[in-house]
């Protein structure tokens, strides 16, 4: 049987960590696929159209991966829906453990049958955040070095046109 893995995430913007997790998880699994939050609680930066496009764009020499949107809907549900058995999810710090765990546990109580599979950032990408980034680009900071180039030239783009 194929083993299909779903990484579902906000990704606004998709980062340099977002990306490694990506390459990593891919080797992993004969199929990924980045399931892109249409609805957040969080600010949004990206349009859930420009998050999937940026992200079809920065994996697309990675062969197994695909991108959809997620739907507002339970991630087991989605998962289920795309036949996949596995949720793949980064953690960076204690304080991602300690939320990843939670959802980890409810996900476990809503569908048994999918596991959750967790990636230990690398230490060079584990004090990026979509959030800080997008805090640091409101001040006029540098965040040349922590994102895909296309997304860096788009949100470039974005802020020069406020
Ligand atoms: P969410 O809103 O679901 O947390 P994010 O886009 O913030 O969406 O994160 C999606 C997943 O990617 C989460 O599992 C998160 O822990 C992981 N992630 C975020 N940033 C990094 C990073 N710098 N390195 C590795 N994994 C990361």
């Amino acid at each position: 049987m194929k083993k299909i893995a779903l990484f579902p995430g906000s990704f606004d913007p998709l980062t340099m960590g977002h990306l490694d997790t990506i390459r990593r998880g891919a080797k992993l699994f004969d199929e990924l696929i980045i399931g892109v939050f249409v609805n957040s609680n969080k600010k949004i930066f990206f349009t859930a159209e420009e998050k999937v496009q940026l992200i079809e764009e920065a994996v697309k020499d990675i062969p197994n991966v695909r991108v959809v949107f997620q739907e507002t809907e339970l991630t087991v549900v989605t998962a289920k829906r795309l036949g996949a058995s596995i949720l793949l999810r980064g953690i960076r710090s204690m304080k991602d453990y300690e939320y990843e765990r939670d959802i980890m546990e409810m996900n476990y109580h809503l569908d048994p049958e999918i596991e959750t599979v967790f990636l230990l950032a690398r230490s060079k990408y584990n004090h990026i955040s979509s959030s800080l980034l997008k805090e640091v680009l409101l001040f006029d900071g540098d965040v040349k070095p922590y994102l895909p180039e296309n997304v860096y030239q788009l949100m470039m783009k974005k802020r020069d046109a406020k």
